[in-house]
């Protein structure tokens, strides 16, 4: 007999099969799970009372699923929620208020997750790659590469875990409940795109096949793939789509964002306004505000340019210094006159607070940090 892997895998960039985690419940749709459960010769009903524990409970050890016969409880969770993420480093600043959490994936993989905690909302912000193939030179991720895509459930896991956390009461001065999923940690989203379309799918699904989030409360940010926008317009899902543009200009968008040497400026921004025309969401255009290199007062009055009266809103996000980079956050004066022409345009505009510096909370860096540490060669940096 041979034996089928249990999840098919797109060969990575060098054409290896990277070894994909074992199968968990949140691969699969509650059709999918309830086949497995019949398949263990347990009856179907089974796979609603696990996943209602995931899922609806936030529950992954087995002896609290007191309602699944003893004699069967650790088959039935060993099979269908077998451990994906083990925590290597939790931290938390903003006195609690932001954690990072670092996870150690079966190979060995590192990535890394943020919560946040607000009055009104609790955010998970979560990785769907480990490392990035898309080379954005400012990017911590960027600069390490591509070491594989994640499974729906390892994106999907992320989210549950830090739900359960904020459920535990952790996030002081926040409600428990999670309420809100960015697509802002490690990797390229849209490059992982069929796992990625279902972990939103488990995300917004009511409990107990899902988290039943709010489709409107999950936002993907890419580089800007543009077939791929095209395709999630396609969906039946009305997500937030967040465009990382940071150059409004292809002169310099092809050095920040290299991946714009194939989609240009105007063929993005076409697809996001398809993307808005098509789903009614306003696109969250993101950018890095990096000292002399994209702060120009031309460059905000062509980014206005660009985007007035367009379904759009910006995202300024001041620039976190990667180790050993050359460039460094746009003095606070440059940022308000940025953020000045382009409100003088009618593009709204906001800057994203910088919740995690001290924690590395943004874009990679835990990982990288994780990595230089055991390091041999930083010993003797
Ligand atoms: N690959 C996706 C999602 C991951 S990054 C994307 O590029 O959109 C999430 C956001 O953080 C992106 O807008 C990215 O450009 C930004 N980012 C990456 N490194 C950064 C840094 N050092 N400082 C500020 N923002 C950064």
């Amino acid at each position: 007999m041979t034996s089928l892997p249990l999840i098919s895998v797109d060969p990575d960039a060098r054409g290896r099969r990277p070894a994909m985690p074992p199968r968990h419940l949140a691969d699969l749709d509650l059709p999918g799970r309830q086949a497995l459960v019949t398949e263990l010769g347990e009856p179907a009903f089974r796979a609603k009372q696990v996943s209602n524990h995931y899922f609806g409970r936030l529950v992954r050890d087995p002896a609290q699923m007191t309602d699944l016969p003893a004699a069967t409880r650790e088959r039935l969770a060993g099979t269908l929620l077998p451990t994906l993420l083990t925590p290597v480093r939790e931290l938390a600043c903003d006195d609690g208020a932001t954690r990072k959490a670092l996870w150690r994936l079966h190979d060995g993989a590192l990535v890394e997750s943020v919560l946040m905690g607000y009055p009104d909302r609790v955010t998970v912000c979560i990785s769907s790659q480990a490392g990035c193939g898309m080379a954005c030179p400012f990017c911590a991720t960027g600069q390490a590469g591509l070491t594989r895509n994640l499974s729906t459930a390892e994106i999907v896991d992320q989210a549950v875990y830090l739900a359960g956390v904020a459920a535990s009461g952790a996030v002081a001065g926040s409600p428990p409940r999670l309420s809100h999923v960015v697509f802002m940690g490690m990797g390229e989203p849209l490059a992982n795109y069929s796992r990625v379309v279902a972990a939103i799918r488990r995300l917004v699904a009511p409990a107990p096949e899902g988290l039943g989030l709010s489709q409107r409360h999950i936002t993907v940010s890419t580089v800007g793939l543009v077939p791929a926008i095209r395709r999630l317009a396609s969906e039946d899902l009305s997500v937030t789509l967040a465009l990382s543009l940071h150059a409004p200009d292809d002169g310099l968008r092809d050095e920040l964002v290299p991946v714009n040497q194939r989609w240009k400026v105007s063929e993005v921004l076409d697809a996001a306004w398809d993307y808005a025309d098509t789903t009614g969401r306003r696109v969250s255009i993101e950018y890095a505000m990096i000292k002399d290199v994209n702060d120009q007062p031309w460059r905000a009055d062509l980014l206005g340019r660009l985007l007035a009266g367009k379904l759009a809103h910006v995202n300024l996000i001041p620039l976190n210094p990667t180790p050993g980079s050359r460039w460094d956050a746009s003095p606070k004066p440059v940022e308000r006159e940025f953020v000045r022409r382009l409100r003088d345009a009618g593009v709204s505009t906001t800057v994203r607070d910088t919740r995690g510096r001290e924690i590395d909370g943004a874009c990679g860096q835990l990982a990288a940090a994780e990595d230089r540490d055991s390091d041999p060669r930083a010993a003797t940096a």
